[in-house]
């Protein structure tokens, strides 16, 4: 009855985006996950080509949580005509719903100025989904708590917690015979300033585990130190900081962290922005699901949503334009792919005294990723934009494990039989398996998981 058990890695295995890993135990099997490709061109359009698995056949959809690299792509399935549930955790399902839609209307928007300024090779460019069939693929979505098994594909599912931002979920899967399987979805670091820790990981014979930072180790530096560092000689200039900010998670732990050193007198109190609407919404999102916090944390953003300000509608945040520091501007778009953030360096780059400090991953192809690499002229709609501003690349932040995290996340449980790494660009995923030799036992077998691999599951059932 059991017939064949197999994974296929169509996402995420060589990159750190498009999270797409397809358990099949019978007829369509279960996708987990289902992101977007982001970063360079080249990975983008990958979006754009058929999925290699039959949509309209999946049994369903397992979301370990809700950023877009993970989730992005749900609303692509339901425009191909996926029709089975998705199942996630309510944190994930509440932030998803913002999520979403905003990239659906993005999409939109940047359809409609590529077809505006004649800028694609595409006429008439398309969006990739839109707003309304964001909207549609959101009725699929079903809501597990954690710990409690669902029943799908011929197997059973549960989620565990992550803590890699609210809703963030491991997802324990049982093989119709009897074996498990792992994915750790991202996995969280354990310090976080508003998460709790990350708890022990569920038992499983094969683990399908993350490895975007398995060649990095975290600065040993708090990132509230570091932000303090960089802050300081901005607003003691009476300049205007600028801090592109991935809108769910980032954005809520940056204007924390500045209450944060408001409140302790370690920064002068000044106007602090948070100029994105999504941003907004998941501050909330995450100030309510209390139980996903350390037991500080709903105090902390009660007190971040004192100092921030709060700015709605496009015309609020184009009368930042007028802005004089000292003053923090908190945008979404942490890679600078887009959004209002975009306006804000248009408008404020040129002053010296003003700062743009970035705060995260800067996936490959995206204008953060070539500040970082040094260049300090970057092009906004088109144009050139020298960047005259002081330009800081915080290196603390990160809502995932590092290699030493990573490492101690897989041995907090009996070793598995197996461990395929994914979601990490080829040099980390390599260093995690070198790390891992050294410490998991002989007879551990690790690979790195390649895009398109299909693995056979069923030498798990032979033991
Ligand atoms: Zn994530």
């Amino acid at each position: 009855m059991n017939g064949k058990s197999w994974l296929g890695f169509y996402g995420a295995a060589g990159n750190v985006t498009g999270s797409r890993t397809l358990i099949h135990a019978r007829r369509g099997g279960v996708l987990v996950d289902c992101g977007l490709f982001q970063g360079t061109q080249v990975e983008r359009e990958q979006n754009w080509q058929p999925f290699p698995f039959d949509a309209t056949a999946l049994e369903g959809i397992v979301l370990t949580h809700a950023h877009i690299d993970h989730s992005g792509a749900i609303p692509l399935a339901y425009k191909r005509g996926y029709r089975g549930p998705v199942f996630c955790t309510p944190g994930t399902a509440e932030l998803l719903e913002i999520l979403l839609r905003d990239t659906g209307r993005l999409q939109e928007e940047e359809a409609h100025h590529r077809n505006w300024h004649g800028w694609s090779k595409h006429r008439p460019a398309l969006a990739l989904f839109t707003e309304e069939e964001a909207a549609a693929a959101l009725s699929l979505v079903r809501i597990v708590d954690y710990q409690v098994p669902f029943h799908l594909g011929g197997m059973e599912f549960a989620f565990h917690r992550a803590a890699h931002i609210v809703g963030s979920a491991h997802a324990h899967c049982r093989l119709p015979s009897g074996p498990t399987v792992l994915f750790s979805g991202d996995v969280g670091r354990g310090d976080h300033l508003l998460l709790g820790d990350v708890p022990p990981r569920p038992v499983a014979d094969l683990i399908v585990c993350e490895s975007t930072y398995g060649d990095r180790l975290h600065p040993a530096l708090p990132s509230i130190d570091e932000l303090q560092a960089a802050l300081e000689p901005v607003l003691a200039r009476r300049g205007i900081a600028l801090m592109p900010s991935f809108a769910v998670g980032r954005a809520q732990d940056v204007i924390a962290m500045i209450a944060e050193l408001f409140d302790a007198k370690r920064l002068p109190v000044c106007p602090v922005y948070l100029d994105s609407p999504m941003a907004a919404k998941a501050l909330d999102i995450t100030a309510h699901d209390e139980r996903e916090l350390r037991p500080e944390g709903p105090e902390l953003l009660r007190r971040a949503r004192h100092y921030a300000k709060i700015t709605g509608t496009q015309d609020d945040s184009k009368r930042l334009n007028a802005l004089r520091g000292p003053a923090v501007i908190v945008s979404a778009s942490g890679m600078l792919t887009g959004g209002r953030i975009l306006h804000h360096i248009v408008e404020h780059a040129g002053r010296p005294e003003n700062a743009l400090i970035l705060c995260g991953y800067q996936a490959r192809g995206t204008r953060g990723r070539r500040i970082v690499d040094g260049e300090r002229e970057i092009k906004i709609f088109g144009q050139p934009v020298p960047l005259r501003l002081e330009v800081k690349c915080l290196t603390t932040f990160s809502a995932h494990a590092d290699r030493e995290g990573l490492v101690r996340w897989l041995l907090n449980g009996p070793p598995p039989e197996r461990v395929y790494l994914n979601h990490g660009e080829p040099g980390a995923a390599l260093a995690l398996k070198g790390a891992l030799e050294k410490i998991l036992p002989r007879d551990v077998r690790i690979a790195v998981a390649r895009g398109g691999e299909r693995v056979d599951l069923n030498f798990l059932q032979d033991e």
